[in-house]
Parts: C-alpha cells; sequence; structure tokens
C-alpha cells in the first residue's frame, strides 16, 4: 500500500463501527464488563498486549484507531498518544533512563527537552552532554559506559541542521544505547525513522498531525524490541489523551499527504525568494541545494513540510517591530503545522552549548501556510518596507 492509501485507510475499520467512516469519538473512564469471565478475559488481553478496552485511561476504541493510524504510517510497530509532543518527549525518555545513567543529546534539539535534560533529569541524577548536530559516526567517542539514550532531531530546532541518522544509530546500537528522535519536523509522512536505525520516533502531533492548530497532542512510536518499555512507561505514569484531542487528530491524519506537499512546495518558494532579499543574510532550510544539510536530507528524507529560519541582517527592534506587527498573514505565535502561516523571533542563545549562538543575529522562524504564496511574498514585501522606513527614521532621529 503507498502513501497516500495509508493515510487514508490507518486505522480505520466501518464495518466494526456501524459503518461510520470515522472511528467513534468514545468518552469514558468506566468500562461495563457483563461477567466476571468477561472481565477476566478483558484484563488478559490487556496484558498479553492487545488493544483490550478495559478502563479509560487504557486505551479506548478512539485511542486505538489514532494510535494505529500513526504507527502504520511511521512504520513502527505500535504508538502511543500522549497529551502533547513534549510528554512524548518525556514518556521516550524515562522508559529508557535511570539515575546515574547519561544521555547524549543533541545541541539543537528542541528547546523544553532540553529543559527537561537540565532540570527533571539531572535531578533524578541523569547526566546529560550535548553534541553538534554533524557530528555522524564520531559519535562513538562520546559514548560512556552508562549511556543509554542517544537523542536525535533533524532537522534541528530553530536553526534546522541535518543529522546522519543511520551513521549516529549504528555507533549507539554499538554500545547497546537506545536511539531516539524527534521526528516532528518531516512528519510521519516525510522520514521513515525505523529504517534509519531509530528505536522511538517522537511525534508532537499538536504540528502537522493535528494541522489545524486546535489541539495539543503527542505520539511516541517504537519498534517491537523497544515497545514494551514505552508502553510501560506510559501507563504508570498515567497517560492518557482525551477523545475529542484524539479525534481531531486522527482527522488532521487524513489529510496529511495532501496538506505536506503545500506546505513543501511553498516554504521552498519563499525560502528562495527570501534568499534574493537584500535585508536576508541567510537562509535555513535543508531542501535548498545549498544548504549544508541538502545531501543528507535527500538521501534519507521523503520530503519537507514547511518549516524553515532566515537570519535578518541587523535590525534595531522598532525596526523589526515595525516589520512584524503589521504583517496580515504571517501570525505572530509559537507552534506551527497548521494551515495558517506563522513568523517568530526565536533566540537560539537561550538553549545552546556545543555551539553558542551569538545573541545579536536576529533568526526568524517561518511556517509556509496554506495560503496563495504571492499574498505571503506581498506581506512580507510590505514589511520589509516598513522597516527599511523605520530604520530611516531611527537614523534621522539620531543625526
Ligand atoms: C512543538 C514541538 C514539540 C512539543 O510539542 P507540544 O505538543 O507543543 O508539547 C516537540 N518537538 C518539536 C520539534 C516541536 O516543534
Amino acid at each position: 500500500m503507498r502513501d497516500e492509501t495509508k493515510v487514508v485507510v490507518a486505522g480505520r475499520d466501518p464495518a466494526k463501527q456501524y459503518g461510520a467512516v470515522n472511528p467513534p469519538v468514545v468518552h469514558a473512564s468506566t468500562i461495563i464488563h457483563p461477567t466476571l469471565d468477561a472481565l477476566d478475559a478483558a484484563n488478559a488481553a490487556r496484558a498479553r498486549d492487545e488493544q483490550a478496552v478495559v478502563y479509560g485511561r487504557s486505551g479506548t476504541p478512539t485511542s486505538f484507531a489514532f494510535e494505529n493510524a500513526v504507527a502504520a504510517l511511521e512504520g513502527g510497530h505500535r504508538t502511543y498518544a500522549v497529551p502533547s509532543g513534549l510528554a512524548a518527549v518525556t514518556v521516550a525518555m524515562l522508559a529508557f533512563l535511570k539515575t546515574g545513567d547519561h544521555v547524549l543529546m543533541v545541541d539543537t534539539v528542541y528547546g523544553p527537552t532540553r529543559k527537561l535534560c537540565d532540570g527533571f533529569l539531572k535531578k533524578m541524577g541523569i547526566e546529560t552532554t550535548y553534541y553538534l548536530p554533524e557530528i555522524g559516526s564520531d559519535i562513538a567517542a562520546l559514548m560512556k559506559p552508562n549511556t543509554k539514550v542517544v537523542y536525535v532531531e533533524a532537522p534541528g530546532s530553530l536553526t534546522f541542521e541535518m543529522q546522519d541518522i543511520p551513521a549516529i544509530a549504528a555507533a549507539a546500537h554499538e554500545k547497546g544505547a537506545t536511539v531516539i528522535m524527534d521526528n516532528t519536523w518531516a512528519s510521519p509522512l516525510y522520514f521513515r525513522p525505523f529504517t534509519k536505525g531509530v528505536d522511538v520516533s517522537v511525534q508532537a502531533a499538536t504540528k502537522y498531525i493535528v494541522g489545524h492548530s486546535d489541539a495539543m497532542l503527542g505520539t511516541v512510536t517504537a519498534t517491537k524490541e523497544a515497545w514494551p518499555k514505552v508502553r510501560d512507561c506510559a501507563r504508570e505514569l498515567g497517560y492518557g489523551v482525551g477523545p475529542d484531542d484524539l479525534y481531531l487528530g486522527q482527522r488532521g491524519f487524513r489529510t496529511l499527504a495532501v496538506r505536506l506537499p503545500q506546505h513543501w512546495k511553498t516554504g521552498v518558494e519563499l525560502a528562495t525568494w527570501l534568499k534574493a532579499r537584500p535585508e536576508v543574510i541567510g537562509v535555513m532550510h535543508p531542501a535548498l541545494p545549498d544548504d549544508p544539510g541538502h545531501a543528507i536530507w535527500k538521501r534519507d528524507f521523503l520530503g519537507a513540510s514547511g518549516l524553515f529560519a532566515i537570519e535578518l541582517e541587523a535590525t534595531p527592534r522598532p525596526a523589526l517591530a515595525a516589520m512584524l506587527d503589521n504583517l496580515h498573514h504571517f501570525g505572530m505565535g509559537f507552534s506551527w503545522g497548521g494551515f495558517e502561516s506563522l513568523i517568530v523571533w526565536q533566540h537560539p542563545e537561550v538553549y545552546r552549548t556545543a555551539r553558542p549562538w551569538d545573541a545579536k543575529r536576529i533568526l526568524l522562524r517561518i511556517h509556509a501556510g496554506l495560503e496563495n504564496i504571492e499574498d505571503l511574498k506581498a506581506d512580507l514585501e510590505a514589511g520589509f518596507e516598513r522597516r527599511k522606513k523605520a530604520m530611516a527614521a531611527g537614523k534621522a532621529a539620531a543625526d
């Protein structure tokens, strides 16, 4: 079955749901079992890791349908749905770590994941070393006897560096470590982590899977070997997702294969157009041919999403505000992956340690939405014009 078809059929079984095309939204805590035997049978099925409906928190037809769809597309054994992307990161890490262990974490990881390492994990006595994204097989030199997790995210958050995941995974497995990946940027559609050596893949389903900026959701997908630890950790921590959010997740999922190509196309066109602007010093987008990560992106990925960054020429804050405050189509806000375009001033200097980021550099992260490209360009063009005017006015005042 090809990807577009999988996106439509995975996790659905109309015959089991009165013919309805979509899975039912089951609001449930208590599940009533008609007999003692039936209750024991349901519990035993759950213990055998079957998708048995025993109690609301441990899974419903709504959660199983969503989880099965994600697992099928991403290519893992099973998926656990949790209430946010960060919860998915937390489950994946805690499933494989205990006091005294060591984590190798990419320096360009999503900021809150770093806070988890430097906060909660540190408090538990788990040590983290940050490595540069381009490390490749040289990561072998950083492996310690107690390195239990090697964590990758490609491209990197905010600055979009690629990673040689097969090389890193090979070095990690050599020493018996588990490879966890944050695969949110590519979505399950454009990167297949389990064919590249990843053991556990995390999605902030909040982004492209939900796809409409209206729900928080995360998934942890694992190989058959890694699955029991992931499942037990999520269960022990008590994670479960409300059925309405799961429904929005599966609903967004069905159109992934038509939305993503458009985000990709608009993102590349916008990035290319921005690169030619005099105000833009650099563009960070692995699908652009001269990007340092392009060769790896081309080798390992099946497509690109709509998220990338630009570095702007030195711009005093009032001029930056003049540019950003009055945009019509680019919203200023966190998250991404919805149908709408976004632009946010980002500050990697807050996070980076292996390679510090100069706080004077102005990084704008852009999400290319599903609007017409010409409207997006015109909106940015007007923004650049306001910036220019504000800079001239600032200079005149200073003179
Ligand atoms: C947004 C994001 C997350 C966290 O997802 P939430 O649903 O906001 O908790 C994790 N990883 C990446 C790469 C993200 O962009």
